[in-house]
């Protein structure tokens, strides 16, 4: 028999507000170990809980990017459960009431545009982190403890692992954009849990799902849904029934193990804490959140690719940072040639900023130091080759592009006398090539162009080269 594969996943993405969600401890990765934390993180008797706001606001924006419908009410609850790296033996979460119902989130792979539905968004605090030691035993870590989290469920939409992993990456790259996470899933700021279960084909009814807990790389996800498919269509064509389960997926081995039987949510003892007030939103809240978001890389890839007829090869790079597509936009304000700034950006600017660590924002050449330049190019003072070679100096010297220009020699000779000498000159050089371009060879004329723009220092203008070559080997 023939099986479709059925997916839902349940992705946390921890928000990068500064301090945690109910306490004013920093939040951040890479600190000592244990030195943020205090008594309300790390659930010492009579401390009280305090909502950061910050994290609705960046809980709000996200509902708000990927279609939800905010609640005006939503009710934090305790989720109890025992752990070593959860001191207070209860998480903060939602369930009854979640800040954001509903959404979708739009994925186009091989040319097919496909909608996954969310069923919710909810708020709730990370645990801490274990860290086992081989000589020293098993440690904990309670820095995350109490970091802000936002959980977005999505409806059993998925069909497979490359849908599954498309679907994280457009989430990941929502939430970078948005700024309110840094997506950093080597830091575990994104992880996942993935429901996995096989029907016949054709069929609309679901099969037992298992559960792969908490994996934090878009490979191991790939793989975890690969091996899961697997493992269960042999044990349906042996006539075994799959189990419902929460599996534990191992990167050494390449393989799930079975964790625990899937607990339902009624084992988790919910209840609204009483240390946290419900919370009401306002509309006019909502709406002063909406006028502050950034237009997404959709948006922008569609204007880029009907408005400045960009090709969607470019568009689609530019859009997909928002720096990238900020530093853009600020360039086209400055000088309408949508083209060339991208020609730009894409094979010199974002070479430069490589491996760098530095931010669009801050590089030497700002909009107006590379839009300068560009308008160099289109004056005929300096041609693109030349222009490459001032934008590497610029990045060092900060200089402006004109400045930089002069003090360099290489503002272009457009002066025909002058490069009428020179191409008499190499031309007198070289009877053999003149008689390969006049037996009708090509590269010979790519041989001139290229010496006389050596003899120039690539200063010539290549069009006034081209035109004289051409010229005078005909008399
Ligand atoms: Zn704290």
């Amino acid at each position: 028999m023939k099986y479709q594969t059925v997916i839902g996943l349940e992705i946390h993405a921890e928000l990068c507000t500064e301090s945690k969600v109910f306490c004013s401890c920093k939040n951040g990765f890479g600190f000592s170990p244990n030195t943020n934390c205090c008594p309300v993180c790390t659930g010492l008797p009579g401390a009280l809980p305090v909502l950061n706001s910050k994290v609705y606001e960046y809980a709000i924006k996200a509902g708000l990017s990927m279609g939800s419908k905010i609640s005006k009410y939503s009710v934090f609850e305790r989720k109890n459960y025992f752990y070593p790296d959860l001191p207070k033996a209860y998480q903060i979460s939602q369930l009854e009431y979640p800040l954001c119902i509903g959404g979708h989130i739009e994925l186009e792979l091989n040319g097919v545009t496909k909608i996954i539905r969310l069923n919710r968004i909810h708020v709730e605090e990370d645990a801490g982190k274990l860290i086992h030691s081989e000589n020293k035993g098993s440690l904990i870590d309670f820095n995350r403890c109490s970091v802000p989290l936002i959980e977005m469920v999505t409806e059993p939409d998925l069909r497979s692992a490359q849908e599954a992993v498309a679907l994280l990456e457009k989430i990941r790259q929502i939430l970078v954009y948005l700024g309110i996470s840094t997506g950093k899933m080597e830091q575990g700021a994104m992880r996942c849990d993935v429901n996995v279960s096989l029907m016949p084909e054709g069929s609309s009814v679901y099969g037992t799902r298992t559960e792969l807990k908490n994996i934090s790389s878009f490979r191991s996800v790939f793989a975890g849904i690969e091996y899961e498919v697997k493992r269960q269509t042999d044990i349906l064509e042996k006539g075994g029934k799959v189990i419902q389960e929460t599996r534990r997926w191992s990167d050494e081995k390449m393989q799930s193990f079975a964790m625990r039987n899937k607990e339902e949510s009624q084992s988790y003892r919910y209840f609204p804490d009483p240390d946290l007030l419900p919370i009401t939103v306002t509309p006019e809240y909502v709406q002063s959140i909406m006028a502050k978001l950034p237009r997404l890389p959709e948006q922008r890839i569609k204007q880029y690719v009907t408005e400045y007829n960009l090709p969607i090869y470019d568009a689609t790079l530019i859009a997909s940072e928002r720096e990238t597509a900020e530093y853009f936009e600020d360039c086209l304000a400055l000088y309408n040639k949508p083209k060339e700034i991208s020609n730009f950006i894409m094979s010199d600017i974002l070479r430069l900023i490589k491996g760098q660590n530095q931010s669009l924002k801050n590089i030497p050449v700002n909009p107006k130091k590379l839009t300068d330049l560009l308008k160099m190019v289109s004056d005929g003072k300096v041609n693109v080759t030349v222009a490459k070679t001032v934008l590497e100096e610029i990045w060092k010297t900060d200089e402006d592009p004109e400045k930089a220009v002069v003090r360099m020699g290489l503002m272009q000779v457009n002066d025909m006398a002058e490069i009428e000498k020179i191409v008499r000159e190499i031309i007198a050089q070289n009877p053999q090539a003149v008689e390969e371009f006049k037996a009708g060879k090509s590269k010979a004329l790519a041989f001139f162009v290229g010496q006389i723009m050596k003899a120039t220092k690539g200063k010539a203008n290549p069009q006034i080269v081209n035109e004289l070559v051409i010229k005078l080997i005909n008399i």
